[in-house]
């Protein structure tokens, strides 16, 4: 088998990189198992009930590295064989992260649909995370047996309801593809792009399997009624259906890189390496992105990845571009089986998994060569952190184990955010949302064996100004310098840019950066005076000809980026704000013109700016979905609306309703418990992140309040007066 894959990972047609998709209890991970046992990985019979990605045991039992995260196979078609490299994308709801860079190594996907359920929020977010990286989709209907035990519906009604599912699936294909595939990326039962079956039952089919199999629905029926799917399986079994259509439907790493490169990796396509990547060439400079960073018993960390151009070698030294620092590869592995297994090189078009690379995270991009290249496009995460706990190791003998996990986590998710404290004990750990936290948690207990004690959530604010203000002088304590500060709100254009990170955060002296300002959205002759980006604020420097001033500007800078580190209300983040230094005057001798003397000076000039253009508070809120039985509808709406949520849409799907809805993070706490005692169980909702939006006035100052009495700051509201001297 080992040669196999060596011999297979280098015929690039004959590979097909993909993952499943789903939204939560669809039956991925089911179906998954069933591909695995029936490429011969674990025995078909455990295959639906035994959850391959429980390795933990057998890996202690046969003393062997297995990594539940990736799985090749061979799979024979029309006496070809074909590399088929699946990868588990998660399918936690809170797990968005995970997702989008799973789907970053794949070139297909099989959505996995419930017949029952239907299209859920879940799938909506898969397929448009799976159409953004440029991944092709085939449909999976899944639990059809159920569609017939419970349902009781007739050949025709099972039809209709195919459509229905089929219907919608397109029409997220039609809305979120690239346009050059948007019609050839659609879904069609006819041609096979389309299967059914059910992942326990392990039989699916297709409309030309169908029609070549002589297996018709009736046939079906009668095979689900009867407890006689096994029989159906021997038929068409499951995996020989899914991986017959992957192979025939789902592009090769060569057809797929030509379209996925210049959208993922935004470098000089006319560069070695970048044609190297459009071309899927084993013999251009090395290229490639980390997806996933695992933690493994014996090698330490793991960085999974995909390589795109050139061939990685064990030993080879590598560029970590994102860092622009040089790291040696110690062993270079594929995926045999669930087993990872060492080579000595591997080309372009695979799934890989590196050990030795330190410093990488998970999104990183490597490559070889003579210097680092450009980076790939930023895996853009749909959420932010925006709810802390604060951790402890229960036993204090465990602390420095607590640290290296978190740290560890740190990389493997790069959507949450650790600080460390070495000298209170106390680390903090950012997540989503509540649910998020506590499966982090969990994996921090059952997965890591640490046990923690943890604080109540605590919600992460933000700090901005509803106006401008200015200009203000700021004086410095001596007296002998002063600065000239005007705050306004920065265009919303502008932060959009900066948070998309098509305008870098950091210093911009000396650069010739105003074109790519101006086309953001600032005016020309601001365009021109940009000095600092940071946190989704800009500073200007307006000034002309002012003596001692370059002397002094990077203490400026700093005492900008201290301000909006931490605002002057509460000392949250601060961001969409625009700093202007007017003018200035600088004490001619260095002695009197030092850091203790400048960023006071300019940072209490920029808070008192704000508090005078009326500083707000924004609080993070998160799109809720839920879905419920008729029945329900009445409590789970309440549900929400006692929480200072707004009902958005409510629509109706066969018995079920689908309630879309906006609250506040902070009064989610508690929400897991209270929908499900008000619906008796009966509600599945999900959640995704949906920005920051101002508090309402007359909970801003309570709200302020609080988070100044938990940082420990005086409970008195901060006024103008106490930033000017
Ligand atoms: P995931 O959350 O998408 O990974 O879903 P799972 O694979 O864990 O499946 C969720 C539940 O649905 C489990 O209880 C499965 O046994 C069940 N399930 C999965 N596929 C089928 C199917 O084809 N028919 C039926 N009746 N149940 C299924």
């Amino acid at each position: 088998m080992m040669n196999k894959i060596g011999e297979l990972m280098r015929q690039r047609e004959q590979i097909r990189n993909i993952g499943t998709v789903a939204h939560i209890d669809h039956g991925k991970t089911t179906l998954s198992d069933n591909l695995i046992a029936g490429a011969g990985m674990i025995s078909s019979e455990l295959a639906g009930s035994q959850l391959w990605l429980d390795f933990d045991e057998q890996e202690q039992a046969r003393g062997i590295t297995i990594d539940a995260a990736n799985v090749s196979m061979v799979h024979d078609l029309e006496e070809k064989e074909y590399l088929i490299n699946l990868i588990d994308t998660p399918g936690h709801v809170d797990f968005g992260g995970d997702v989008t860079r799973a789907m970053r190594a794949i070139d297909g996907a099989i959505v996995v649909v419930c017949a029952v359920e239907g299209v859920m929020p879940q799938t909506e977010t898969v397929i448009r995370q799976a159409m953004k990286e440029r991944v092709k989709p085939i449909l999976f209907i899944n639990k059809v047996d159920r569609m017939v035990k419970e349902l009781k519906l007739d050949p025709q009604e099972m039809q209709s309801r195919f459509i229905k599912i089929i219907t919608k699936v397109n029409k997220l294909i039609s809305q979120f593809a690239p346009e050059e595939v948007r019609s050839d990326w659609r879904v069609n039962v006819n041609d096979g792009t389309v299967c059914f079956g059910s992942a326990t039952g392990n039989w699916a089919i297709s409309v030309p399997y169908m029609e070549r199999s002589g297996i018709s629905f009736s046939d079906i029926i009668e095979a689900c009624q009867n407890d006689s799917q096994k029989e159906l399986a021997s038929k068409a079994p499951l995996h020989v259906v899914l991986l017959n259509t992957v192979v025939r439907f789902l592009p090769n790493p060569l057809t797929a890189q030509k379209l996925r490169i210049p959208h993922i990796w935004k470098g000089d396509a006319e560069s070695k390496v970048g044609q190297g990547m459009v071309d899927c060439d084993a013999d251009a400079t090395m290229a490639m992105v980390v997806t996933r960073i695992l933690v493994d018993r014996h090698a330490g960390e793991v960085a999974v990845g995909r390589i795109f151009s050139g061939s990685v070698k064990q030993g080879q030294e590598i560029w970590i571009c994102g860092i622009n620092q040089k790291s040696r590869i110690q062993q270079a592995a594929v995926y045999m089986g669930p087993e990872r297994v060492n080579m000595p090189s591997i080309p372009a078009g695979n799934i890989l998994a590196l050990t030795g690379v330190k410093d990488a995270i998970a999104g990183e991009t490597l490559c070889g060569g003579e210097k680092a290249i450009t980076p790939f496009e930023a895996i853009k995460h749909h959420s932010e952190p925006v709810v802390t706990v604060a951790l402890e190791a229960h036993n204090t003998q465990d602390l420095p184990k607590l640290i290296e996990v978190l740290r560890q986590m740190a990389k493997e998710y790069p959507e949450i955010l650790v600080e460390i404290s070495e000298e209170t004990g106390e680390h903090l750990l950012s997540g989503q949302g509540e649910l998020h936290l506590e499966v982090l948690i969990h994996r921090i207990r059952t997965d890591k064996g640490v046990d923690v004690d943890t604080s109540e959530p605590i919600v992460i604010y933000r700090e901005t100004i509803g106006g401008k203000a200015g200009p203000i002088e700021g004086r410095s304590p001596n007296k002998h310098n002063r600065f000239e500060i005007v705050v306004e709100q920065l265009e919303d254009s502008v932060y959009q840019a900066i948070k998309n990170g098509d305008l870098a955060q950091g210093r911009y002296r000396g650069r010739t950066s105003a074109p790519d300002f101006q086309e953001a959205g600032l005016v020309k002759e601001e365009a021109r005076k940009v000095v600092d980006v940071c946190g989704g604020n800009v500073l200007l420097d307006m000034t002309r000809g002012i003596t001692y001033l370059p002397e002094v500007i990077e203490l400026v800078i700093q005492a900008f980026e201290e301000a909006v580190e931490g605002g002057p209300m509460s000392r949250e983040k601060v961001i969409r704000m625009k700093v202007k230094l007017m003018d200035a005057k600088i004490h001619e001798d260095p002695v009197h013109r030092g850091p203790a003397q400048v960023i006071p000076a300019v940072r209490s000039a920029i808070f008192a700016c704000m508090l005078t253009a009326g500083s707000v508070m924004l609080e993070p809120k998160q799109l809720v979905f839920i879905n419920v039985p008729q029945e329900f509808m009445g409590q789970a709406t309440k549900e929400i609306q006692t929480r200072r949520g707004q009902v958005r849409d409510i629509r109706q799907e066969d018995s079920q309703i689908m309630i879309e809805s906006k609250a506040p993070v902070a009064e989610l706490f508690g929400f897991s418990g209270a929908i499900r005692s008000a619906t008796e169980g009966r509600a599945l909702w999900t959640t995704e992140f949906a920005g920051f939006e101002p508090v309402p006035k007359d909970l801003q100052d309570e709200v302020v309040r609080g988070v100044r009495v938990r940082k420990g700051l005086k409970p008195k509201l901060p006024t103008v007066s106490d930033f000017l001297s």
